[in-house]
């Protein structure tokens, strides 16, 4: 009988614990998109990132750190971008693993070489590679729903490689002569080696740093002679330097989402296909009018 009754407590535990999906909390939103995606039923992610916070200077709360406690995984960019981690980790207890998904990525410096740009995610070739190094990380947390993961994973990375087909369709109409992106921050270094433009970034790594007045008069200058159509800010700034650059010059801006956050649009696929079709319609040639003859 005894025994009847340790196999049922067994038996009914194991279910429990089974069943019992692990916590990986996230510190920006795309990564808590990947999370759920690739971890499926089998985690639950709580994303620490507030709603309309600003990728550069958010540091958590003491509620939001709370909110990590007893995660599996915290998911970080890595490549410098969260400075805190080192206080994170001092916070959480040995048992939960900061993971940043970012530092296996090759790096795409900055234009001027003084530093890599930290914005892997504008590229889905590099969501692609994160989602299999987080897959490998929940395997290793949760080896019972290994065949989970790695469906889920496959799906997640099948999608990225059809976003980077749709990006190459959607922008296939950009002549090489105007693959120039004028943005405010170094933010799209690695989305320009994925689509084959050159970046230019007015200003430094963060948004508030300007870019200083000669440099700016020599931008204008090379802009001009490349007969650049459009330049590109950012949904929730319009710099003041990028907004004089379009005066002088006589051109449009268009607004895009680099860091990955906009609270309208809550997936990778509506944020990276908005950014291609706002490229896209910036620098694309016009379309001929239906009306128009074609030429003898
Ligand atoms: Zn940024």
């Amino acid at each position: 009988m005894r025994t009847i009754l340790t196999l049922c407590f067994l038996f009914v535990f194991g279910i429990v614990a089974q069943a019992a999906p692990a916590k990986i909390a996230s510190l920006h939103p795309l990564l808590s998109e990947m999370a759920t995606l690739v971890g499926g039923d089998k985690v639950k992610v709580v994303n620490l990132f507030p709603k309309n916070g600003d990728l550069h200077s958010f540091s958590p709360t003491s509620a939001e750190v709370s909110s990590a406690v007893g995660a599996k995984l915290v998911l970080a960019c890595g490549k410098g971008i969260e400075p805190y981690l080192g206080d994170l980790k001092q916070s959480l207890s040995e048992k939960t693993r900061i993971l940043e998904l970012g530092a296996d990525i090759p790096d795409v410096m900055v234009p001027d070489g003084s530093h890599p740009d930290p914005h892997w995610w504008n590229s889905p070739s590099n969501m692609k590679r994160a989602s299999r190094t987080l897959m490998l990380a929940l395997i290793e947390i949760d080896p019972a729903n290994k065949a989970s993961y790695e469906s889920n994973q496959k799906k997640y990375a099948d999608n990225m490689d059809n976003l980077l087909r749709m990006g190459k369709i959607i922008m296939r109409r950009i002549p090489q002569n105007q693959r120039v992106l004028v943005t405010a921050h170094a933010a799209m270094c690695h989305f320009c080696r994925d689509f084959n433009f050159t970046p230019i970034p007015v200003h430094g790594i963060a948004k508030e740093s300007e870019g200083d007045t000669a440099s700016l008069a020599q931008l204008i200058t090379t802009l001009r002679k490349n007969q650049v159509k459009c330049i590109f800010t950012e949904v929730n700034a319009s710099p003041k330097a990028l907004d004089n650059i379009a005066r002088e010059l006589g051109i449009s801006s268009r607004p895009l989402v680099m860091d990955g956050i906009y609270p309208s649009m809550e997936s990778y696929d509506k944020i990276f296909l908005f950014n291609t079709g706002v490229i896209a319609s910036g620098l694309a040639p016009a379309k001929a009018k239906k009306d128009e003859k074609a030429p003898h």
